[in-house]
C-alpha cells in the first residue's frame, strides 16, 4: 500500500471528520483542505507523503483516535460517570453581559470565557471559529485578540468548518492561547500533545460546544432548494444566537432574507438530523478534552416553540479539570459569568437523550465496521467498552451489524 493510499484509507472509511489538523502539520504542499465529493471539507494530496507523515496524522487524527483531557487530570476529578465522563462540577450558567447573553448560541458562556481570559491576560489569543464571507454556511477558523473579535464569532456554526488548520501557526507563536473548537477538533489537539510538548505549555484553555454533529454540505443544499433559494446566492447564513436558540436566518443577494424557527430548520426531532458518517459514530460528542463543555438545557434536546420566543439562554456546563473550575470562579469574581443551580447526572440524562444513545452504541458499531475490514477510531479513556457490556446483547448485535452491513455497502 503506497502512503496516499494509507492516508486516503481515513477518508474512504467515513472516519474524517475535516478538522484541518493534517494540513495544518503536514503542510499545504503535502495536503490541502478543499471540498471533497460531498462537498464538505477535507484533505486533498498534493506532494509526496512519507511514511512518518502518515504515521503523524495516524497518531493525531481525531478519525483515527480520540483521548480526552491526560490521565492525572481524570484522576483528580471528584466525579466519573459511565456516559459523562470526569468532572468537578455540572452547572447552569450564562453571560453576564446581556449582549453576549443575546448574541451567544445557547447563553454565550464560551463567549464570555474567551472575552474573560483576554480581559484577565491569561491568553494572548484566542483560536475559534466564526463565518466566512465567501461561505456563509461553512465555519471559517480565526484568530480572536479582542473581547469584540470573540464576540464577533459567537454562534453555533453547523457547516463544515476546518478549525485546526492554523493550529501549528498558532503553537509557532509561542504565546499563551486557548481554542474553542467541537469535542473532535480537541480530541485532535490531545492527540497531539503527545507529540509536540507546546499544546500543553502554550494552550492554557480548551472549551467546546457539546456536539451531536455538523450539517453536512449536501443536506443544507438540500434544505435551501426545498425552500426556494438558490444555494449561490445566499449571501449570509446565521444558524442561531440571537435568543435561544434564536432564529436561523438566511440573507440572499437580491436582498431576500428569511428567518426560520430552529425546529423547522432541523425538524421535531433528534431523528430527522441529517449527519456525516464520523459524527454517528462519535465517541465524544460531550468534549473529554475540554477544560469546559457547554451544552443547551431543552428537556429532550429540543426547544418548545413558544418558550423559546423569549428564553434569555441558559447552558449547562460539564466542568472537568481544576483549571476550569478557578477559570469558572474568576469569571464569575470579575463579572463575565453568572452561575444558576448545580444540577445532577439525571439532568444531562435529560437535556442530552442523543449523546446518551451515542456514547452507549459506539462501541458496537466499531465492531461491525472492523469485521467489515474497515478501520474505526481508537479510543483512549473513554470507557465505551464498559458502556457496550451494561447494553442488552441483542442491541448491541443490532449495531453492529447496522455498522457493518454501512461498512460493506461503502466498499462495494
Ligand atoms: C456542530 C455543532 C453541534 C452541536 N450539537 C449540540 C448538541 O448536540 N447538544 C448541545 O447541547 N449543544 C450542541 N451544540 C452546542 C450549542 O449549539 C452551543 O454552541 C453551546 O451550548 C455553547 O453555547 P454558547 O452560547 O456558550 O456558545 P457561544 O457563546 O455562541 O460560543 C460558541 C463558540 O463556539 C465556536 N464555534 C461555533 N461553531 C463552531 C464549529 N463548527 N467548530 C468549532 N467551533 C465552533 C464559536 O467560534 C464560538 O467561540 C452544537 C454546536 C455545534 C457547533
Ligand atoms: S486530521 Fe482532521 S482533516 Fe485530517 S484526515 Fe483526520 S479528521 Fe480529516
Ligand atoms: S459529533 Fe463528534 S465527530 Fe461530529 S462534529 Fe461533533 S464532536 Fe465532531
Amino acid at each position: 500500500m503506497t502512503q496516499a493510499s494509507r492516508f486516503n484509507r481515513i477518508l474512504q472509511d467515513g472516519l474524517c471528520i475535516g478538522c484541518g489538523l493534517c494540513q495544518s502539520l503536514l503542510g499545504t504542499d503535502k495536503l490541502r483542505m478543499a471540498r471533497g465529493a460531498s462537498g464538505d471539507l477535507q484533505p486533498q494530496i498534493r506532494g509526496e507523503l512519507s511514511e512518518q507523515d502518515v504515521d503523524l496524522v495516524y497518531a493525531t487524527c481525531p478519525g483515527t483516535r480520540c483521548e480526552g483531557i491526560p490521565p492525572a487530570e481524570i484522576e483528580a476529578a471528584p466525579h466519573q460517570d459511565l456516559v459523562w465522563g470526569p468532572y468537578h462540577s455540572l452547572v447552569l450558567g450564562w453571560a453576564a453581559d446581556p449582549e453576549v447573553r443575546f448574541e451567544g448560541s445557547t447563553g454565550g458562556v464560551l463567549t464570555a470565557l474567551g472575552q474573560f481570559l483576554l480581559h484577565s491576560k491569561r491568553v494572548n489569543f484566542i483560536l475559534h471559529v466564526n463565518t466566512p464571507k465567501d461561505e456563509p454556511t461553512f465555519g471559517q477558523p480565526t484568530i480572536s485578540t479582542t473581547p469584540a473579535e470573540v464576540l464577533a464569532g459567537a454562534g453555533s456554526r453547523y457547516g463544515p468548518a476546518a478549525p485546526l488548520t492554523g493550529l501549528a501557526e498558532a503553537l509557532d507563536r509561542g504565546e499563551p492561547f486557548a481554542v474553542i473548537a467541537k469535542p473532535c477538533d480537541l480530541n485532535a489537539i490531545r492527540n497531539l500533545a503527545h507529540k509536540d510538548s507546546r499544546v500543553n505549555e502554550l494552550i492554557r484553555y480548551m472549551l467546546t460546544p457539546v456536539c451531536g454533529g455538523f450539517m453536512p454540505d449536501a443536506a443544507m443544499g438540500r434544505f435551501l432548494k426545498e425552500e426556494g433559494f438558490d444555494p449561490q446566492e445566499v449571501t449570509a447564513l446565521r444558524y442561531r444566537g440571537r435568543g435561544c436558540p434564536g432564529p436561523t436566518t438566511i440573507e440572499t443577494r437580491g436582498g431576500q432574507r428569511r428567518d426560520y424557527h430552529y425546529l423547522d430548520f432541523w425538524g421535531e426531532d433528534e431523528s430527522s438530523w441529517s449527519l456525516p458518517f464520523r459524527c454517528k459514530i462519535c465517541p465524544d460528542g460531550i468534549g473529554e478534552g475540554a477544560d469546559i463543555a457547554a451544552a443547551d438545557t431543552w428537556p429532550k434536546a429540543s426547544p418548545d416553540r413558544v418558550a423559546s420566543e423569549t428564553d434569555p439562554g441558559t447552558n449547562s456546563m460539564i466542568i472537568r479539570t481544576a483549571r476550569g473550575m478557578e477559570l469558572i470562579s474568576a469569571a464569575v469574581r470579575d463579572g463575565f459569568l453568572e452561575l444558576g443551580e448545580e444540577v445532577e447526572i439525571p439532568y444531562m440524562d435529560a437535556t442530552q437523550p442523543h449523546q446518551v444513545t451515542k456514547k452507549r452504541a459506539v462501541q458496537a458499531r466499531y465492531d461491525g465496521m472492523r469485521e467489515a475490514g474497515s478501520l474505526a477510531p481508537e479510543t483512549i479513556g473513554l470507557r465505551l467498552e464498559k458502556l457496550n457490556a451494561m447494553n442488552a446483547p441483542e442491541e448491541n448485535a443490532r449495531q453492529k451489524r447496522g455498522a457493518y452491513e454501512r461498512a460493506m455497502a461503502a466498499k462495494s
